[in-house]
């Protein structure tokens, strides 16, 4: 069974009975729940396993970074400021009490770092891989809530930053794109956006499905990052580090879509330092392209990151 068709069956249960308040349920980067007069607050949990999302040995200060900062990247997606985090974890029961307390104070101190403090939690120990769950709680930006429902025809599909190579090292030290989605959405008028975590193709079919339209990408127009070179040494060319920023994943950059002429505004001035890249466009109909610099059009198959494949 494919992680997509897993939700889509909860999805399914979940559409039955529905709480009023619910505003945003499940399909999105988080949930969004009305909690008062004109209040909304945001909702989403995350997990990373040890031998999945990092290796064995991995420093636990780096670990507990990751957890917090790929919670709070869902945030982001949805333009979304962090409020704070709750975290839980399974711990191999041998582990060494050393371990336990770096890897706690990792979780506070990233929690701080990125403005989304630590409020609680659970610790167990069990027989299996480490592994950590953590759910943010957020509050809409000014600008209100970004879902993944609303690119029109017409669009321009954007992207922050540059993809591909993320395993080398960038999965474990990045900074969740939250105070770009702020600025983003503060100046322009985001019709949709998604973080890339599972990567850029299998993310963008993500965004498609949701806005029900089809997307044409232009692999010459998709940011390559140097890791893919780095990675790939001398057999990484053209096609193939196109490839990598396609399938990758793990690079939480945003994934947008906007008015031609914003997205061309948006390409011009970046956002706060970081370049942005329009690298296609949204059209009427369900299927998704990627255009090669020879012409070829290539249907767009979600090759990033799947969970439960068998
Ligand atoms: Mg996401």
């Amino acid at each position: 069974m494919g992680e997509l068709e897993l939700i889509e069956y909860i999805r399914g249960l979940a559409a039955e009975g529905a709480p009023a308040w619910l505003e945003v349920g499940i399909g999105d980067d988080a949930a969004v729940l009305r909690v008062g007069a004109g209040e909304r607050v945001l909702a989403t949990t995350d997990m990373v396993v040890e031998g999945t999302h990092f290796e064995s040995g991995t420093p636990p200060e780096a670990v507990g970074r990751k957890a917090v900062a790929r919670a709070l990247s869902d945030l982001a997606a949805m333009a979304a400021r962090p409020l704070c985090v709750v975290a839980a974890v399974q711990f191999r029961a041998e582990t060494d009490p050393g371990f336990c307390r770096r890897l706690g104070r990792a979780l506070w101190e990233a929690s701080r770092e990125l403005s989304a403090p630590l409020v609680g939690g659970d610790v167990v120990g069990g027989a299996g891989p480490l592994s950590l769950t953590v759910t943010a709680i957020g509050l809409p930006g000014p600008a209100g809530v970004v879902r993944r429902t609303g690119a029109r025809p017409g669009d321009l599909v954007c992207v922050t930053g540059a993809l591909g190579g993320a395993m080398r090292g960038r999965h474990l030290s990045f900074t969740p794109c939250v105070a770009e989605a702020l600025w983003l959405a503060e100046r322009f008028d985001l019709h949709a956006m998604i973080d890339v975590s599972d990567g850029l193709s299998t993310d963008l079919l993500h965004l498609a499905r949701a806005s029900g339209l089809g997307l044409t990408v232009r692999a010459d127009c998709i940011p390559v990052h140097p890791d893919v070179v780095a990675l790939g040494g001398e057999g990484a060319e053209g096609d193939e580090r196109v490839r990598h920023a396609l399938n990758d994943g793990e690079d939480y950059e945003l994934v947008f879509c906007l008015s031609e002429p914003e997205a061309k505004e948006a390409a011009r001035s970046g956002v706060l330092g970081t370049a942005v890249s329009i690298i296609g466009t949204a059209r009427r109909g369900s299927r998704s392209f990627v255009v090669w610099p020879d012409g070829r059009r290539e249907q767009l198959r979600g090759e990033g990151w799947q969970h439960l494949v068998a």
